[in-house]
């Protein structure tokens, strides 16, 4: 239901909680976050009230996403929350919208010998990460082959231990990103990150955003395109 990302100079944990309350009023069953650095990924995620998520008091990545659910595949579970990750758990997804060919992918990656810890149509999407990543590919382009595979709707943030920063891309959901002074967001939509920059550009179907510290890239099949950075007006 809803998304919030940040990379930046800042310690991610309390940005990134903060995002997941200004979301609440969406509504949620869920709610969870990863947090990344060059060592790992650290995932909190548990079904109920984004107030009773047990959080570490800090936590010193500067790296994640975070999720609040509304599920639409499989109960509201811990395990069924958000975000996903692959076998390896370095891979972390958190998805709005639905996958709709997931039951095709899901069988074809089980096959494969891959592990599926919940029963959800998000999760295919950390493991064909993962097998483009153990094919060699980069982050980058391990998302922008995975999503040629995806059908139905979906706003995805991803991130992993090797890669400085955020992967976005978007179809059928929504997708912002927020530029501010020490570190980019991305989310669903803008409330997630207002107290911190009102420099939003808008993410268009198709599109695929590198959202690292100091710099956002968007491309569109492969090419770069400019998405405007418009300043939001909001009365609080
Ligand atoms: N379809 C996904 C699920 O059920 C995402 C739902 C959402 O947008 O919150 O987990």
């Amino acid at each position: 239901c809803g998304i919030v990302g940040y990379v930046g100079s800042s310690e991610a944990l309390p940005i990134l909680a903060t995002g997941l309350k200004n979301l609440e009023y969406r509504g949620y069953d869920s709610a969870g976050i990863a947090l990344a650095d060059g060592d790992g990924i650290e995932v909190h995620k548990q079904a109920g009230e984004i107030d009773d998520l047990e959080l570490p008091s800090n936590s010193p990545e500067t790296i994640g996403v975070g999720h609040t659910r509304w599920s639409t595949h499989g109960e509201p579970t811990d395990a069924n929350a958000h975000p996903h990750v692959d076998c390896t758990g370095d891979v972390a997804v958190v998805h709005n919208g639905i996958i709709e060919n997931y039951a095709t992918l899901r069988d074809e990656l089980e096959r494969s010998g891959h592990e599926f810890t919940s029963e959800t149509d998000t999760e295919v999407v950390p493991h064909l990460v993962e097998e483009e990543l153990e094919g060699g590919a980069s982050l980058p382009e391990a998302v922008e082959a995975v999503v040629e595979r995806l059908h139905g709707s979906y706003a995805l943030g991803v991130v992993t231990p090797e890669y400085d920063g955020i992967v976005a891309t978007r179809r059928g959901s929504p997708l912002v990103v927020g530029h501010g002074d020490t570190g980019n967001f991305i989310a669903s939509d803008v409330t997630a990150f207002l107290e911190h920059t009102r420099r939003v550009s808008y993410i268009e179907d198709g599109d695929i955003a590198y959202v690292t510290a100091d710099d956002v890239v968007v491309e569109q099949d492969g090419q770069r395109v400019e998405r405007a950075v418009e300043t939001v007006e909001w009365e609080a």
